[in-house]
């Protein structure tokens, strides 16, 4: 099956390519064959759309989830019906515990008080999270010992999953990721009885030793690089495209856009994009941003409005109705994430937040 949203008339197009999604799960399975591989489907899949993800993720054999929020959680467990694993990366907050209980979601504890929260509200299936160095989440390592030395204290918490996240897996050199897989393989000794998972994306490329019983990517099943640059190994998922809405001609010395920042030195023709900052289009991109069109990169002309862009058409045809890619196979998300000083994620969760989104390849 193959869905598309009929409204082909949007000025702006966000497209989700699922077969893609499942060659980039291939891959992350491949490359640790040992674990579970777990997606993160947080922040509704990064952009993507939660639902159509986890369902084809579900469809290619993925089992277990991890979401951020009690809300993302409950979605989810909806979506996927009752088989699914759902972790929800904010554990028990205040109240939360009798709606995670009738989702029957599993709590990522992150503090003595959740698991305090958790025993009092009857307890069951958890994950503990484990601090190993990144001072987010999670208890220390003190702590979890002292946990296990008061009897009683998880006499009501199931602990299926002990995981902990890395600071810095995305730089294989770094001294902390070995830091952390010390400390984690001391917290793993103490919870014999439950699975362990330490690896995000660029966790699963630091090696073996670092995959454990589970893994946890994210941003590379949505196209990312793992260690935020272009990576052929994982393949682009969002296209975002945007319509020219005009092209016009500027005659030398004549500025564009606000600010009048850019002037042109020649006679140019420009086209005017129906997507802004308010569609994702990062307004820190500026001048360094570009659009594909007829085979090539369009450069971005001076600053990016709230709903429009600017692009240099000179060197080729233009025509209104015409569609730009602002993001897919030509305009790569983590060169787009490097132009606009930020990472891969944040280009994937603004651009898919308004847009009217579209999947091509097969749901399930
Ligand atoms: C977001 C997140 C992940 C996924 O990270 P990626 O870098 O996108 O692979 C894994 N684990 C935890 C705890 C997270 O918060």
């Amino acid at each position: 099956m193959s869905v598309t949203t009929p409204d082909s008339a949007e000025a702006l197009r966000f497209t989700v390519d699922l077969d893609a999604l499942a060659r980039n799960y291939a891959a992350v399975c491949a490359e640790a064959p040992r674990a579970e591989t777990a997606p993160v489907v947080k922040a509704d899949a990064y952009g993507l759309g939660a639902d159509a993800v986890a369902g084809r993720l579900w469809a290619e054999g993925a089992r277990s989830f991890y979401v951020a929020r009690l809300s993302e959680g409950e979605r989810l467990r909806a979506a996927l019906g009752p088989a699914a694993t759902v972790y929800v990366l904010d554990g028990v907050l205040q109240g939360t515990a009798p709606r995670l209980r009738a989702a029957e979601l599993t709590p990522v504890l992150s503090s003595l008080a959740q698991v305090e929260a958790w025993t009092a509200a009857g307890g069951g299936p958890a994950a503990l999270h484990i601090d190993t160095g990144m001072n987010r989440l999670g208890l220390r390592l003190e702590e979890a010992r002292a946990l296990l030395a008061a009897p009683g204290r998880l006499r009501r918490v199931d602990v299926r999953v002990v995981l902990s996240h890395l600071a810095c897996a995305g730089d294989p050199g770094a001294a902390m990721n070995r830091r952390q897989l010390e400390r984690f393989g001391e917290a793993v000794a103490l919870f014999p009885d439950a699975r362990a998972s330490l690896a995000n994306s660029a966790g699963v490329f630091l090696g073996r030793e670092y995959h454990f019983d589970q893994v946890r990517p994210g941003i590379t099943l949505y196209g990312g690089g793992p260690r935020e640059r272009p990576d052929p190994r994982f393949a682009p998922v969002a296209t975002l495209e945007a319509e020219i809405v005009q092209v016009r001609a500027v005659p030398p010395g004549e500025t564009v856009g606000y600010g009048a920042d850019f002037v042109a030195e020649r006679p140019m023709r420009v086209a005017i994009l129906a997507a802004g900052y308010a569609d994702g289009v990062l307004r820190s991109l500026g001048a360094g941003g570009y659009g594909w069109l007829a085979g090539a990169p369009r450069r971005f002309l001076g600053r990016i409005s709230m709903d429009l862009i600017a692009i240099d058409v000179t060197e080729c045809e233009a025509a209104p109705g015409q569609r730009v890619e602002l993001l897919g196979p030509n305009v790569l998300v983590d060169d787009v994430a490097q132009a606009a000083g930020t990472i891969a994620y944040e280009v994937l969760c603004r651009a898919g937040a308004r847009s009217a989104r579209r999947y091509v390849g097969s749901v399930a």
